[in-house]
């Protein structure tokens, strides 16, 4: 039989900000290999400078990704090793690259993974929030009422939550938070983590929220936003999400929630985070709210 001629694709994890943040095999895979496919030629560009590999790249961003597919697989396929890397941290991730890997297993490529930094695990290390359970929610959905549905649908989660935003956007996205989950849920910012101005917030979600609207400075840079997981259903009263149902088949959000707040007894609070869950995940029947 034949050895498998093909090349191997390596998977090579890259800095999140502090240079010094590659492995030694990353360096070396990324100097041996025929071609690395990089998100941003210039961006990488500096990272091999740095380092003073020579390798040549080719662009494969989310933009190009399927265009440049079947030019990568023949590189792999005459025998080539190929090295994907992105921006930064581990490729994949919010980030280009799930088209080319699930190709190479369809095709039985070798896929090696040359692990290293990635912005969710350094973050989650440090939160001081439960690491049992979480889940990677990747950027939040750039409209308004998008984010607020997807929020509404992940309020009940028990796991500590994982989100990636920009600085354009992480007021907006904290005031969400706040009026989705509630207030009071604990939470963390992670800031330009490995940089010159690393900075990790702690403290409820009200709190997180009035700092970055008070001080413009922890509005700049890079942001892991992570966020305990919702409290063990049941704190919450067995009859409110009976009640609910009823009341959000004929009124808005806001008053069927202040209604069964009374006819419960719970916290008006805790019935309008239950109605926005119930109202995701039950679909837009019944009256707006
Ligand atoms: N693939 C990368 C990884 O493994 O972390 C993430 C790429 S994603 C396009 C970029 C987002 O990751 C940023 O918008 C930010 O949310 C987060 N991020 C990247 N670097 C960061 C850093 N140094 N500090 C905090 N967040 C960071």
């Amino acid at each position: 039989m034949v050895a498998d001629p093909s090349g191997a694709l390596y998977v090579v994890a890259t800095p999140i900000g502090h240079l010094d943040d590659i492995t030694r095999r990353a360096l070396a895979v990324l100097g041996e290999v025929a071609l690395i496919a990089a998100e941003d030629t210039r961006h990488t560009g500096r990272l091999l400078a740095h380092y003073g590999i020579t390798t040549p790249m080719l662009a494969l961003h989310e933009h190009n990704e399927r265009e440049v597919l079947p030019r990568v697989l023949e590189r792999l396929r005459s025998g080539a090793d190929v090295a994907l890397v992105s921006d930064a941290g581990t490729p994949l991730l919010s980030d280009p690259g799930f088209p080319l890997v699930r190709e190479c297993r369809r095709r039985g490529v070798r896929v090696v993974p040359v692990p290293g930094p990635s912005a969710l695990l350094a973050a989650l290390s440090v939160s001081g929030l439960p690491t049992d359970r979480f889940c990677f929610e990747g950027f939040l959905p750039r409209k308004g009422v998008a984010r607020r549905e997807r929020l509404a649908a992940l309020a009940d989660m028990p796991a500590t939550l994982v989100f990636y935003e920009s600085a354009h956007r992480i007021r907006a996205a904290l005031a969400d938070l706040a009026e989705i989950f509630g207030g009071a849920r604990e939470a963390v910012l992670a800031r330009e983590l490995t940089k010159l101005h690393e900075t990790v917030l702690t403290g409820s979600l009200d709190t997180l929220a009035a700092r970055v609207t008070r001080d413009a400075e922890q509005r700049l840079g890079e942001f892991v936003v992570l966020v305990s997981g919702a409290p063990p259903r049941d704190l919450v009263h067995p009859d409110l999400d009976r009640v609910l149902r009823v009341l959000l088949a004929e009124l808005p959000v806001k008053q069927a929630s202040g209604l069964a707040a009374g006819i419960v007894g719970v916290k008006r609070n805790l019935a309008y985070q239950r109605a926005l869950a119930l109202r995701a995940g039950d679909g837009a029947d019944g009256p707006g709210g």
